[in-house]
């Protein structure tokens, strides 16, 4: 006698192969799939290749009160020469009248700096502020120092004047020289720059004031201070800021 499956049982097979034709036709073989888009090297965007680039330096040349227009050039070509920066002259602005000193003899210089840097226009990485009125760094509530010029280190403001470098009515070309010394020694202190003990006529040297020790500076960086300019705008990272405020 034929053993006969249950009705039920028969009814589950079907039902199981066709579960499995579907399950054959939804999921085939790994080989036989089409690939996902998520794995297409067509559909992964390649990572662009991150090159140290060298910094553009952009410095405004600022004016501030009437200052000939030969000393804005000699700024300008001086920080071209030795630091390759791209200058711009700004039209020229009075001192900023709270930048007085408390005699009202002298413009603070780092107040001057201050104002600059908030004010900088955009599309600048420094400002250099020129001037032929006499600054000064602070020293008391009642006191203070005449000097050439201020800069704060890794800083993006700067200000020089000319009002001492003329003081013993040098010949124009000693002036300009004099001049040019106080610009790139001011912008190196922008660029991070200490003041220099490797070598006695680098033009980082501290001259505390002394006309004498401007007059014998050369207008050029030492090995070593070179050598750090040329890591800072060869790098893709800022370096470490300080906040040393710098008169020459
Ligand atoms: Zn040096
Ligand atoms: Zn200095």
């Amino acid at each position: 006698m034929k053993q006969i499956l249950p009705k039920s049982l028969a009814t589950l097979g079907i039902i199981l192969l066709a579960f499995g034709l579907w399950l054959g036709l939804a999921y085939p073989p790994a080989e036989l799939r089409a690939p996902s888009k998520a794995v297409t090297t067509a559909n992964v965007k390649a990572t662009p290749q991150v090159t140290p680039q060298p910094k553009t330096i952009v410095v405004g040349i600022q004016p501030l009160g009437q200052v000939p227009q030969q000393y804005l050039t000699a700024t300008a070509e001086a920080l071209h020469d030795l630091y390759g920066a791209t200058t711009r002259q700004l039209a020229p602005r009075d001192l900023p009248q709270t930048t007085w000193n408390h005699a009202h003899t002298r413009y603070r210089a780092a107040d001057i700096v201050r104002r600059l840097e908030a004010d900088k226009e955009v599309g600048l990485t420094h400002v250099m502020g020129v001037t032929e009125a006499d600054i000064s760094t602070q020293i008391s509530l009642t006191s203070d120092w005449g000097v050439f010029g201020l800069a704060q280190r890794n800083s993006s403001g700067a200000v020089i004047s000319t009002f001492r470098i003329k003081l013993d009515n040098p010949p124009p070309t000693l002036f300009l020289a004099r001049l040019r010394k106080v610009v790139l020694h001011e912008f190196g202190h922008n660029l991070g720059l200490d003041h220099c003990t490797h070598s006695p006529t680098c033009l980082m040297r501290s001259t505390e004031g002394n006309m004498q020790a401007l007059d014998t500076a050369e207008a050029a960086l030492c090995d070593k201070c070179a050598a750090q300019i040329s890591n800072r705008t060869h790098s893709s990272t800022a370096t470490t800021s300080t906040t040393t405020l710098t008169n020459y």
